[in-house]
């Protein structure tokens, strides 16, 4: 990892700062990658977007779930803004990562705020609600709440990851459900997926193209990568394929005009917004990723006295949390529950 690279990621686990930011609201160019952590926010993003043709699929970005009250909090969190998203007739759907509603802690309690939320989205007009997929240790619970669900409702789905060997068992296990195809974010070990880019590069393509021939359900195509963008815009006219099948979606504030660009060409576009308090270890995440995409973010967050404020921080607390292993000493508060949380934010990527 460059290290560029490990300063953002350093920052982005860093929980002081990370519950500094909360209290602030989205800054530092922040307001760049995310829309804001007031409703009026999300309500003027969306319709900016529906405005180009272009709808919207709201994260509520949430770093540090692990007790019953923060995941009800989550998930009434989640109910307002879709209640706000129905009310202003947006053309958005959700985006929940079941880990958010207590999963990791609480399989009932996490499978009742799903269930709420999903139901509560049929009566808004069937409302599309969409489980993200994490690290490969949760896919069995997206997959066991999906199973359940589906009797009973079709506004749900899920992501497949193309790095996945699985990933082929998975999408024919849901022909009949809304997926999102993506190459895959989290570090995964090479028992389980694949490690390079060509290798992943390929099974995309292969299962984008295995999808849009054999389902009518739709296909979210989500990347930022023209490479594959041009592929399946050449594959879908040579094999006729309409464009109400599918869609393609970018990240909120990567690519825009690439964004506008395809949807004024007539296919249908979702850009996934994140939305919230838990602003600051995503914001950290995407200048991780590539600084060079989110130039004027970048600027604006890497002027010298800021870089060095926030360095001198996260310096500053990862020799005190290394001087407390050092001692072998665990800080009181920290119950097994929180230790796993904090284990789960290390790897934590979208
Ligand atoms: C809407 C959305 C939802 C997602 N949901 C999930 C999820 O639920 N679970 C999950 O594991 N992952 C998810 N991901 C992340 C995904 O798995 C990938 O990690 C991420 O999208 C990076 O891969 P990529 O396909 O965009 O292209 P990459 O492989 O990152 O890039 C390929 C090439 O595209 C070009 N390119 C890429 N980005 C840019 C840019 N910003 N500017 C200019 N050129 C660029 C470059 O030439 C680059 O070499 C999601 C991604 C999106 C967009």
């Amino acid at each position: 990892m460059g290290l560029v690279k490990n300063f953002f990621m350093a920052l982005s686990n860093n929980a002081f700062l990370n519950t500094t930011a909360k209290k602030v609201g989205p800054s530092l160019g922040a307001n760049k990658v995310v829309a804001g952590n007031q409703l009026p926010d999300i309500v003027r993003t969306i319709k900016r977007l529906n405005d180009k043709n272009i709808a919207g699929t709201v994260d509520i970005l949430g770093e540090f779930v692990h007790t019953r009250q923060e995941a009800i909090d989550a998930k009434n969190e989640i109910l307002e803004v879709m209640k706000v998203l129905y009310d202003n007739r947006l053309n958005a759907h959700m985006s929940i990562k079941l880990s958010q509603l207590g999963i990791e802690f609480d399989r009932a309690l996490a499978y009742e705020n799903v269930y709420e939320i999903v139901k509560t989205a049929k009566s808004y007009n069937n409302m599309h609600i969409n489980f993200d997929t994490e690290k490969y240790e949760s896919l069995f619970d997206v997959t066991q709440t999906l199973d359940r669900l589906k009797s009973e409702f079709t506004n749900v789905g899920t992501v497949i990851q193309a790095y996945l060997f699985k990933a082929d068992v998975l999408l024919d296990k849901y022909p009949d459900l809304r997926l999102r195809l993506v190459k895959g974010a989290y570090k995964e070990s090479p028992h389980i997926a694949y490690q390079t880019k060509e290798e992943i590069d390929q099974n995309y393509i292969r299962l984008i193209e295995k999808r849009l021939l054999n389902t009518d359900n739709f296909t979210s195509i989500a990347t930022h990568d023209h490479h594959v963008i041009n592929h399946v815009k050449a594959f879908v006219e040579e094999h006729q394929i309409d464009k109400s099948k599918f869609e393609f979606q970018m990240l909120y504030g990567f690519r825009t005009e690439l964004a506008e660009q395809i949807a004024n060409e007539g296919y249908h576009f979702t850009i996934y917004v994140p939305y919230g308090d838990d602003w600051f270890g995503y914001f950290m995440r995407r200048l991780a990723e590539r600084p060079q995409n989110l130039t004027l973010a970048f600027k604006e967050f890497a002027k010298p006295k800021r870089l060095a404020i926030f360095g001198g921080i996260a310096l500053f607390t990862t020799l005190f949390t290394l001087t407390l292993k050092k001692k072998n000493k665990q800080p009181k508060s920290t119950t097994a529950t929180e230790s796993n949380a904090q284990q789960q934010r290390c790897i934590k990527i979208l």
